[in-house]
């Protein structure tokens, strides 16, 4: 939480030698809060005031990182339990469990599917962040073995899971310098995992049972000097699951500090589609790291949607540039459609586009972000913004023919582009779905 420069004043000197360059300490602290100086440049502060000062600065919930390099991924440090009051600022990293008993070419096999599963959605490429190697052999040096393995093959960082605090050793020793996340999962032997967690430089999750027995154990691993902690209340149930999680992000936003951490959620269910839908419920609701089996891409499609969607800014709209796109290898002779600039209504369209393999030219009009029911309602997609994005767009040099597309949603102002724009209005498909038989049979039926 930021401290106000009055809260900083009260534990400066307040002695005005000016050695820090301003004139007062009461100076010193407004440049403080608003981070244009650091606490060193004041070479009198006692090291009391700087814990005090350290401590109260520390974001509600820690930021952890994972992982090292292009691999990395960091998790925590959210202010908001609501995201229309401030977006969600670190996504959920989705981790794919591998068993350290597969054998060998089958857990290559498997962690490099895990490295290379991903979409592209709204123009942007969406995918899985970690493999979760699991220590289910309970053989510290299989576990050592199938952790490099994993990571080398996907091309991720790890989650080591293990309830041996040996194994967790020697794996993290097999990734030295990569930073794997350290999960220990027997509550009864966290403090020992965390020092060797100190001793590796990894971050390390600790598994609690219930969210009052966390904030308990917390405190005590911070007095070893781990302050990168993952939480996990131990829960395996959605419901008290997502209770759970709500309560520490609840509490830690209050600055109850046993809990500001991250936390991290294991889909159980048997059944793989709950497991896509359990995965969905945790990145929805607060989690910072989702550990599933759930590694088929009908499975991972909708829990990366919902984490993509959750963490866009709800208070900017998500839009493509507003100008012609060529879709696909385009002709004097290829249709003309129009949507607005909605990124979801665009790249619909474009993706229906491609699928039907008709090339055509798609303008996205100007309409702030909004969708084409929602700028029709708001009266920014009509004839007029219509014709003007088609007469700046330079289609009309580009096509052999004077056509336009519009959605089906908006035939009603068929008449009125005719009459601004001069050319001939063709209604497409209300959804972009049906784009595809239109292009293949109405379109060239019309043309
Ligand atoms: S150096 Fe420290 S004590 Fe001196 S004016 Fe600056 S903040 Fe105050």
């Amino acid at each position: 939480m930021a401290l106000t420069g009055l809260e900083i004043y009260k534990h400066l000197p307040k002695t005005n030698c000016k050695d820090c360059g301003f004139p007062t300490c009461l100076a010193f602290a407004m440049k403080m809060a608003t981070k244009q100086v650091a606490l060193d440049k004041c070479p009198h502060v006692t090291p009391q005031a700087k814990a005090a000062l350290e401590s109260a600065a520390r974001p509600p919930i820690q930021l952890v990182a994972i992982g090292t390099g292009d691999a990395e991924i960091k998790i925590g440090n959210e202010t908001q339990l609501y995201r229309h009051e401030e977006k969600f600022h670190r996504p959920t990293a989705i981790a794919i469990r591998v068993s350290d008993t597969l054998d060998e070419d089958a857990l290559a096999a498997r962690a490099e599917a895990v490295g290379k599963l991903g979409f592209e959605r709204v123009g942007v490429r969406i995918g899985v962040n970690l493999v979760a190697v699991d220590n289910q052999s309970g053989d510290p040096g299989r576990f050592a073995q199938a952790a490099k393995r994993a990571a080398e093959t996907s091309g991720l960082a790890c989650v080591l899971i293990s309830n041996r605090p040996e194994s967790l050793q020697q794996a993290a020793s097999a990734l030295a310098g990569k930073r794997p996340l350290l999960y220990i999962a027997d509550p009864a032997r966290s403090e020992a995992a965390a020092r060797v967690a100190k001793d590796e430089d990894c971050p390390l999750a600790v598994r609690a049972d219930g969210v009052d027995a966390l904030a308990e154990l917390t405190p005590r691993i911070a007095s070893l000097g781990l302050e990168q902690l993952v939480l996990d209340p131990g829960t395996r149930s959605v419901k008290a699951t997502l209770d759970a999680l709500t309560r520490i992000r609840r509490l830690a936003l209050r600055n109850f500090r046993p809990l500001g951490y991250p936390t991290i959620a294991f889909t159980a269910d048997a059944d793989p589609t709950m497991q896509a839908v359990e995965a969905s419920a945790y990145v929805a609701k607060y989690a910072g790291v989702v550990v599933t089996d759930a590694a088929e891409p009908w499975q991972l499609l909708p829990v990366l949607t919902t984490r993509q969607d959750i963490y866009t800014d709800p208070q900017k709209p998500s839009a493509v540039e507003p100008k012609l796109y060529a879709v696909g290898d385009v002709s004097p002779g290829s249709p003309v459609l129009v949507t607005t600039n909605f990124s979801l209504s665009y790249y619909s369209v474009e993706g229906e586009v491609e699928a039907s393999r008709v090339p055509s030219y798609v303008i996205a009009v100007d309409t702030e972000g909004t969708s084409v029911l929602t700028a029709w309602a708001s009266d920014k997609f009509n004839a007029e913004t219509i014709t003007k994005a088609l007469k700046k767009s330079g289609v009309e040099e580009k096509v052999s023919h004077r056509k336009l597309v519009i959605p089906g949603f908006v035939a009603v102002l068929s008449a009125g582009v005719e009459d601004e724009s001069g050319w001939a209005v063709q209604i497409g498909p209300k959804e972009a779905a049906g784009l595809p038989s239109y292009l293949k049979k109405q379109w060239r039926a019309g043309a």
